[in-house]
């Protein structure tokens, strides 16, 4: 009999989600794979086998009786690496304080900038690597990192440098994107900051990114400078996403479309000819409900519409100092509750078509032999629980490239 490093077995669920090999949409996004009473064998980090027959000797064995089995969660859109924190503005919230008005009195995005340049790197890399832990286990096992608190050459170098160390000192895979259009600093208007972004950034930061991000709103970058510093990132190898439509509709869906974008990000204003273009191009729509929740709003993300015009869609957390969430499992609570979503197609949406949207589908979010073993066990008899049973974390073991990281050893 073959010998593994791993087995878990007989699963209550073992959710595999197998399938084809690109995003999924529509009624794909509900279907999980599910595998009753499954086992997944490991080793030297990959998944070796899935099935309901698995006969291996293992050299752990993890028992998932009455627990359900998922692979690990992908958080495509974070602002893991920033300095300091803004717990100070939530009193001004409750009052009913604007963001301008936040901005004006020293907060905002402006505040955390001024920190993370003050930042030492060993200091940056130490809260980013808190966060990091929390994210793992609460079942985080790929992520994306954002530049954009830097706003100048040095400090953006100096983030995606930090996000590049804590991707081979962190477990999680960190892919890194550069957002030095996050916003256009005080003193400064968008055009002259788009020739710094587009001449002086871009040469010094294309070795350090995968992808290139733009804010695309209104008082920030219009679409047409998006346009320039998202083609001119494709000439530095750099594959364009956006934050897109968020505040209100400037057309940034479409312009996704336009670039060839991975994703789009946001889209709680989108037109539906935008949208529709997305669909058109393959353009992933990734959601961030937990945006409008920590901004105490009342209007999310169109989900539905945007299923029905075939746009495949991603969830992730939008981590950063005004939007504090480490926890996938939370951003599934607000996409099932909020949004909409069923269960299942806001689990396709956090682990799958988040792989999808950085382009990582061939190695995870999803459990299947030959992939890399990115596998979680679920303290809870079905997916169903995770917008279910609330306000805990239900993940009880992470198994990151083969390795146990948290949880037990069975009994
Ligand atoms: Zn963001």
């Amino acid at each position: 009999m073959e010998s593994v490093d791993i087995l878990i077995k007989n699963a209550n669920e073992l959710v595999t989600l197998q399938g084809k090999n690109t995003p999924r949409t529509k009624h794909e996004m509900g279907q999980l794979s599910i595998m009753p009473h499954g086992s997944i064998a490991i080793n030297d980090g990959t998944i070796v086998a899935v099935g309901n027959d698995v006969r291996v000797t293992a050299e752990q064995v993890i028992d998932a009786s009455g627990k359900t089995v998922i692979p690990g969660f992908v958080d495509p859109h974070t602002h893991v690496v920033f300095a300091g924190s803004r717990e100070f503005e939530l009193d001004m919230k409750l009052k009913g304080h604007s963001y301008m008005d936040i901005l004006q009195q020293g907060g905002g995005i402006f505040y955390t900038v001024g920190q993370t340049r003050k930042a030492s790197v060993p200091q940056l890399l130490k809260e980013s690597t808190r966060r990091l832990d929390t994210m793992l286990a609460h079942g985080t096992t790929t992520c994306e990192a954002k530049s954009g608190y830097g706003l100048d050459t040095k400090t953006e170098v100096k983030i995606l440098q930090t996000q590049n160390t804590l991707n081979q000192r962190h477990p999680i895979d960190i892919v890194s994107t550069f957002l030095g259009a996050h916003a256009v600093p005080k003193a400064m208007n968008a055009d002259e900051y788009t020739n710094i972004v587009i001449d002086e950034m871009m040469p010094a930061i294309q070795k350090l990114a995968t992808f290139c991000d733009v804010f695309c709103e209104e008082s920030v970058f219009t679409p047409k400078q998006s346009q320039r510093i998202l083609e001119q990132g494709k000439t530095h190898g750099l594959i364009p996403k956006i934050h897109a439509d968020e505040i209100i509709d400037t057309g940034g869906a479409a312009l996704a479309a336009k670039v060839g974008a991975i994703s789009a990000d946001h889209l709680l204003r989108s037109s539906t000819k935008g949208l529709r273009e997305m669909a058109n191009k393959g353009v992933i729509g990734v959601l961030l409900p937990g945006t409008p929740f920590s901004l105490m709003m009342s209007e999310y993300a169109s989900a539905r519409t945007m299923l029905d015009l075939g746009v495949s869609l991603a969830l992730a957390t939008d981590l950063n100092p005004n939007c504090w969430i480490e926890n996938m499992q939370f951003i599934v609570q607000l996409a099932c509750v909020k949004m909409n979503m069923t269960p299942a197609e806001a689990l396709t949406a956090a682990t799958f078509n988040a792989a999808c949207a950085l382009g990582m589908q061939h190695t995870v979010g999803s459990l299947e032999k030959g992939k890399q073993a990115d596998v979680l066990v679920l303290d809870c008899p079905s997916h169903k629980f995770l917008p279910y049973r609330v306000g805990v974390n239900l993940v009880s073991t992470v198994i990151k490239k083969g390795t146990v990281l948290y949880g037990s050893k069975q009994p």
